[in-house]
């Protein structure tokens, strides 16, 4: 293996997406027994969905190449062309997703102004729209926990049943977009069958925090994933030999998870840090491994950035005034006070 891969000199703080395989995931993977996913005989393949399914308490999962497509495959099956889909105007779903639920679906959006990527049950409820040939017909809700673009913040839990008996009410189906759901559930000490008994649909990364190089899993009823199975194979997304990356999935899920509260402390540093400079404008909560701040000036993000490539860090400018900063894996104790004294010394 060559040096830099084992010890990597870049703090990479852009996204939780850039760790890489450690040595015992890549045995994992090395070892892995594998078969035709696409004929349903990859042994990994199976027990990662059978793992996924009995840790929530759901009837059945999927395995997907992306997040991407297990949202997608989610909206897909929950919804038929026309329909509208109710989410926060920052969802990852409408925004990061390249017009996927116009493009897969044939369905509009109507976004909520919520608070850090948050919506309550009254919003939703004022969102359906009435049966009314004029209007669109309200199929789905759409939340993200934790929110990515509300810098890693976590729901209530409370608020989320109200939102399930708002749509229990109007026959609304509820899909949790949980590319960092792991995060969520640590930092909140919650479970996964609390969220598998109130979602149609779950859909869960492992190549986020959890340091997986690939891979997703879309959960629910067993009439849903049969359909969700036939969409992915239209999607493209129908994996042969899958069982090396469900190896390294399931790894990922048996060994990664106690170290997310690592990264929560690790980015609740570096908050604390940044947020003594005169420079550091309003910050988001840190709850998570995710910070996203303000700073004050024109183009101040970018010459932040550039100050800490320089260093050997890598931050990402996210909007004209937001850098964001994402803690993982692959960001070590010691990548972390040597970043704090690089903000000390500011
Ligand atoms: C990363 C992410 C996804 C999925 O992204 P992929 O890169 O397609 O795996 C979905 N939702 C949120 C909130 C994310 O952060």
């Amino acid at each position: 293996m060559p040096v830099d891969y084992i010890c990597s000199m870049i703090t990479e703080l852009r996204s939780d997406t850039f760790t890489k395989p450690t040595p015992a995931m890549l045995q994992a993977m090395f070892t892995a027994q594998v078969g035709d996913d696409v004929f349903g005989e990859d042994p990994s393949v199976n027990e990662l969905e059978n793992y996924c399914a009995n840790l929530f308490a759901m009837e059945s999962a999927l395995f997907c190449p992306s997040g991407t497509m297990t949202n997608q495959i989610g909206i897909k099956c929950h919804t038929q062309p026309g329909d509208e889909v109710i989410c926060d105007k920052t969802s990852h779903v409408y925004i990061y997703e390249g017009g996927g639920i116009a493009f897969n679906s044939g369905c509009q959006v109507k976004s909520i102004n919520g608070i850090r990527g948050m919506i309550t049950a009254d919003e939703v409820k004022d969102s359906i729209n009435p049966d009314d040939v004029h209007k669109a017909a309200t199929s789905l809700v759409c939340i993200e926990n934790t929110v990515n673009r509300g810098g890693g913040g976590c729901y209530n839990f409370d608020d989320i049943v109200a939102i399930k008996n708002v749509c229990d009410t109007n026959g609304l189906k509820l899909h949790l977009d949980g590319a960092r759901l792991f995060n969520a559930l640590r930092a909140t000490g919650e479970n996964e069958k609390q969220y598998g008994e109130i979602f149609d649909s779950i859909s869960i990364c492992m190549s986020k925090g959890l340091g997986a190089p690939a891979g997703s899993i879309l959960l629910g009823s067993h009439a849903f994933i049969k359909k969700a199975r036939r969409v992915r194979k239209v999607m493209g997304g129908g994996m042969r030999q899958a069982g090396f990356m469900a190896a390294a999935g399931l790894h990922a899920l048996q060994h990664h998870q106690q170290k997310l509260l690592m990264d929560h402390d690790h980015a609740k540093q570096i908050a604390a840090a940044l947020i003594k400079k005169d420079f550091v404008g309003k910050m988001l909560p840190v709850e998570t491994n995710i910070i996203i701040f303000e700073l004050k000036g024109d183009e101040a993000p970018n010459h932040f950035c550039e100050f800490m490539k320089k260093r050997d860090i890598l931050c990402l400018p996210i909007s004209s005034t937001q850098v964001r900063m994402v803690t993982h894996l692959d960001v070590s104790a010691q990548m972390v006070n040597d970043l704090i004294h690089v903000i000390d010394a500011m």
